[in-house]
C-alpha cells in the first residue's frame, strides 16, 4: 500500500506541519488503498508564500517557453499514462477500460497547448485608436480545488490553462482521489516546472480547502465540485474579492422526441450510467415524448438490466463502485425517497446488485412517471439512476428542463432541426447537445445558474487565468 504523506511545495516532497493521517479507500473492495496526510494552515502558508515568490519570474518567461515546458510535461504524461489510469482506477473505483480510454485522456493537456500558441498575447484594440493595447496578463497565484469524479481531468484542465498563462499555483486535490494528482506533481517536477510554479497540499474541504479560499495571498480559486462547495468558497473568497471560478452541479435533461433517431434512447441510459452515474453533466433526467414514452420505458429497462456491475481492477464494459461509503449512502438514500414520494421503481432500486457484500457497488436503476419537483427530479443523485418523465409539447418539455436550480448540460434527440435550433435557443444551461454528438475539441465547459459560473477548455479556460490591461499611447517597437 502506497503511504505517502508529504506535499509538493516550492519544487520538493516536504513533511507536512501537521501530520493527520488519511486513507484513501479502494471502493471497489472498501480496503485502505493508501495513506496521505491531511494539511492544515501552515501547509498552505508555506505553499502559498512559495508560489507568491514564484510568480514574477514566471509571469515573465515568454509563452513560448511555457509552452516548451508544458509540451516536456505531456511527453512524460503519455510515458507514464498507463501509471496514471491505475491510479485513478484504484482510488476512484473507474473500471480498467473506462480509466484508460476516457478518465486518464491527456486531451486537455493538448488543449491547453494547442490554444496557447494560438492566443493574442498582446494586441492593438482597434485601428482606429493606434497606440491602444491590449496586453492580457496572468492573474497571480491560483488556488485549484477539484472533486474526485474526473479527477485528473478536472485537474489539468486547470493546471494547464493556468501554466500557460503565467500563473502560480497551489492545488488541492479530492481527499478520496489524490493519487492521480500526486502523480502529476511528480511530472511537472520531472519535466523541470521552475520551483514553487505548482505546488501541491493535501486536504480536506474545511481545513485546506477553507484556508485556500480566503487567503490574503491568492488572487483567484478555481473550483470544481458541489453547489454546496462553491457557496461556502465563494462566501470565504469574499472578503479579499478574490476571482471565484466555479464549475459545479447539474441535473441535466435529455429531452426525446418522437422523431428521435432508434439509438437515442439507449444512448440517453448508457450516458446516464456512465462513470456509475458521477458526472456533472449526465443526462440525468430523461424527459419522452408521450407518444413514445412507454417503448421508450421498455428501452430503458432492457439496457439498465444489460448493465453490468462489477470492480474496477477487471477487465470489461461493466460500470463500478461509487467512490466512497458517504456517497454510497447518499444515492441508497435518494433511492429510497424515489419510491417513497411514488415514481414507479422499474428496475434497480435500493441495496447492492446480486452477488456483492462489500464494495460501494448500486444496482443500476430507472424511475419511470417521476414528476417535477420529487427528490429524484430535483437533486443531483450521481449514481446510475435515471428518472423518466412523460411530456405532451415542446414548451412543456422547456418548461420542465429549465424548472431546476442547475444549468450545465441539456440533450435534445430530433431529427428535426429548426426544432433542435430552437430548444438549443430555449434551453437555460452552458452546454446543449444534441443527437449524440459532443461538443467540438476545445469547446468551452461550464454552466449557468447554480452549475457555476466558468467555462474550462479552449480559449475560455486560458481566459480565465488572465487579466486584461489597456495601455495607450504604445509605442511601435
Ligand atoms: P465536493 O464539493 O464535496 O468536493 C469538491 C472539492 O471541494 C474537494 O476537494 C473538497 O475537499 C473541497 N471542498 C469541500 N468543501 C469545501 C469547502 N467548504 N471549502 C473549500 N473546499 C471544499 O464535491 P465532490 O463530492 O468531491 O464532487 C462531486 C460534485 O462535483 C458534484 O456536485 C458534481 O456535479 C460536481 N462536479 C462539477 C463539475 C463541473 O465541471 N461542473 C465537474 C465534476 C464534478
Amino acid at each position: 500500500m502506497l503511504t505517502k504523506r508529504e506535499f509538493y511545495i516550492d519544487g520538493a516532497w516536504v513533511a507536512p506541519h501537521e501530520a493527520r493521517d488519511w486513507t484513501v479507500v479502494n471502493p471497489s473492495t472498501e480496503e485502505p488503498a493508501a495513506v496521505i496526510s491531511l494539511g492544515g494552515q501552515a501547509d498552505v502558508d508555506a505553499a502559498v508564500a512559495a508560489a507568491n515568490a514564484a510568480f514574477p519570474a514566471w509571469a515573465a518567461t515568454d509563452p513560448a517557453e511555457r509552452i516548451a515546458l508544458m509540451e516536456k510535461v505531456l511527453e512524460i504524461y503519455n510515458r507514464r499514462y498507463d501509471e496514471m489510469a491505475e491510479a485513478i482506477s484504484l482510488e476512484m473505483g473507474a473500471p480498467k477500460k473506462l480509466a484508460h480510454q476516457s478518465q486518464a485522456d491527456a486531451c486537455n493537456i493538448e488543449d491547453a497547448i494547442r490554444t496557447a500558441k494560438d492566443f493574442n498575447w498582446m494586441h492593438e484594440m482597434d485601428p482606429a485608436t493606434p497606440g491602444s493595447m491590449i496586453i492580457h496578463e496572468p492573474i497571480g497565484t491560483v488556488a485549484m480545488i477539484t472533486p474526485w469524479n474526473w479527477p485528473i481531468s478536472q485537474v489539468t484542465l486547470k493546471v494547464f490553462p493556468a501554466l500557460a498563462a503565467g500563473c502560480t499555483m497551489v492545488l488541492k486535490p479530492s481527499e478520496y482521489a489524490p493519487l492521480d494528482a500526486m502523480l502529476l506533481a511528480e511530472m511537472l517536477d520531472e519535466a523541470g516546472v521552475p520551483k514553487g510554479v505548482f505546488n501541491l497540499v493535501n486536504g480536506d474541504g474545511e481545513g485546506v480547502g477553507a484556508a485556500l479560499s480566503r487567503h490574503p495571498g491568492i488572487d483567484m480559486v478555481s473550483f470544481t465540485g458541489s453547489t454546496r462547495a462553491g457557496i461556502a468558497i465563494s462566501k470565504a473568497a469574499a472578503d479579499t474579492l478574490k476571482r471565484v471560478s466555479l464549475e459545479l452541479g447539474g441535473k441535466g435533461a435529455n429531452i426525446i422526441f418522437a422523431d428521435a433517431d432508434e439509438r437515442a434512447v439507449k444512448r440517453g441510459v448508457r450516458h446516464c450510467f456512465n462513470n456509475t452515474g458521477q458526472s456533472c453533466n449526465a443526462p440525468t433526467r430523461m424527459l419522452v415524448e408521450r407518444s413514445v414514452y412507454d417503448q421508450a420505458v421498455e428501452t430503458a429497462k432492457e439496457v439498465a438490466e444489460a448493465t453490468t456491475v462489477g470492480p474496477a481492477h477487471e477487465d470489461g464494459p461493466h460500470i463500478g463502485p461509487l467512490v466512497s461509503e458517504r456517497q454510497y449512502k447518499r444515492v441508497q438514500a435518494l433511492i429510497e425517497k424515489g419510491i417513497e414520494e411514488g415514481a414507479r421503481l422499474v428496475t434497480g432500486g435500493p441495496g447492492r446488485p446480486e452477488g456483492f457484500n462489500r464494495g460501494f457497488y448500486v444496482r443500476p436503476t430507472i424511475f419511470a412517471d417521476v414528476e417535477p419537483g420529487m427528490a429524484i427530479e430535483r437533486e443531483e443523485v450521481f449514481g446510475p439512476v435515471l428518472a423518466m418523465i412523460p411530456f405532451d409539447s415542446e414548451d412543456q418539455a422547456v418548461d420542465i428542463a429549465n424548472d431546476t436550480p442547475y444549468g450545465l448540460t441539456n440533450y435534445v434527440q430530433s431529427q428535426d432541426g429548426a426544432k433542435r435550433n430552437r430548444l438549443a435557443r430555449k434551453l437555460r444551461a452552458g452546454m446543449i447537445e444534441m443527437n449524440g454528438r459532443s461538443r467540438g475539441q476545445g469547446a468551452p465547459f461550464g454552466g449557468v445558474k447554480q452549475s457555476g459560473n466558468g467555462r474550462e477548455g479552449g480559449v475560455w479556460g486560458l481566459e480565465e487565468y488572465l487579466e486584461v490591461k489597456s495601455v495607450s499611447d504604445w509605442a511601435a517597437e
